[in-house]
């Protein structure tokens, strides 16, 4: 007879690790679904300084492989997959992977938000080397450096207001010639004499040998270009991103409630599909970071337990 899990949990970042375990511990058949590599977003940051009780020299990979280590301990399985479609109405929920079809009695959706990339040459080469989509992560490598900031919406503007914590100075690269931030933000940013404005422009190329030293920058209306170089002195700069974020959510759109692809929750992660949870940067909510994922890993975890008390099947 095929395996109905007790929860299937979509994502092995830290929200998903957490939830299986949560639910292993909670002697749940668990199972972890992945569609690529254990550890999601965070395993591209190289250092977490912010998680509590954090140990020196720790970054994503680091802690993430923890993380599954505590949940294979506890029992949760893993299988490596790409979920394609689901049927998650009835009391058994039905995940169609590429490789294999799942079922379980409750499912944790967290399958994470990426943030959008600039689209310019090179940037994969200096991620992480200067180029970063998280400024909570990595505002604090840049102390008194130069930072630049891509966007002009409210991440952008609000993250370039807190990078003139650690930077000497920041300037938002802006593709139109007025922010799209609410007027509150912008105000709060154009008093701040740390920041400058690069307005219609944008980065077509960034480059390096090692860490980000310079980038081509075009005039969006003239279509001119220049190239922009770290100051001697400190030899590189950071460029940070804030474009937008994609939750991948596309394969539940239409089965529940979904707000500009993050699914909404309430306080305990439960989705508007009974016996659905969600948890993590899919989520509609306003931090994401580790320690909001793995709360929230763990609280759907603990309601999927009770679902499952009170479902019974
Ligand atoms: P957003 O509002 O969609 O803004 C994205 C910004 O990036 C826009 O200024 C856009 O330019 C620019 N952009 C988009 N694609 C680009 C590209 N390929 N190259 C260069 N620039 C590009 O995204 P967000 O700022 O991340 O905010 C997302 C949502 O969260 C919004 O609803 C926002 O209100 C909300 N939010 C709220 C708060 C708050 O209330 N405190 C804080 C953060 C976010 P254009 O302006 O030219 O389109």
């Amino acid at each position: 007879m095929e395996k109905i899990y007790d929860v299937i949990i979509v994502g092995a970042g830290p929200a998903g690790l957490t939830a299986a375990i949560y639910s292993g511990r909670a002697r749940l058949s668990t199972l972890i679904i992945e569609k690529a590599n254990d550890g999601g977003q965070i395993v591209q940051t190289s250092e977490i300084v912010n998680y509590p009780g954090g140990i020196k020299n720790e970054s994503g990979v680091t802690l993430t492989e923890r993380m599954a280590y505590q949940a294979k301990a506890f029992g949760a399985e893993k299988t490596y997959d790409t979920v394609k479609s689901v049927q998650l109405s009835g009391d058994i929920k039905v995940l169609n992977g590429e490789r294999d079809i799942y079922k379980a009695k409750t499912v944790i959706i967290a399958a994470g938000a990426f943030p959008v990339g600039i689209g310019c040459s090179n940037e994969k080469e200096f991620n992480g080397k200067g180029i970063s989509y998280c400024a909570t992560c990595d505002g604090a490598f840049f102390e008194d450096f130069e930072i630049y900031v891509v966007g002009g919406g409210d991440s952008a503007v609000e993250e370039a207001i807190y990078l003139t914590r650690f930077a000497r100075k920041v300037t938002i690269i802006h593709r139109r010639d007025e922010l799209r931030a609410v007027k509150s933000i912008q105000e709060k940013a154009f008093a701040n004499d740390k920041i400058e404005y690069m307005w219609n422009s944008r980065v077509i190329e960034v480059r390096g040998e090692g860490m980000l030293q310079s980038m081509i920058v075009e005039d969006t209306k003239t279509k001119e270009t220049k190239e922009i170089f770290a100051d001697e002195d400190d030899g590189l700069f950071g460029l940070f991103v804030f474009i937008g974020f994609k939750p991948q959510s596309e394969i539940f759109e239409g089965k529940m409630e979904i707000e500009k692809g993050y699914i909404v929750t309430d306080e305990n992660m439960k989705t508007s599909l009974p016996g659905v949870f969600a948890a993590g940067d899919i989520r509609k909510k306003s931090l994401r970071q580790v320690v909001t994922a793995t709360g929230d890993g763990a609280i759907a975890a603990d309601q999927a337990v009770k679902y499952i008390d009170e479902l019974n099947i």
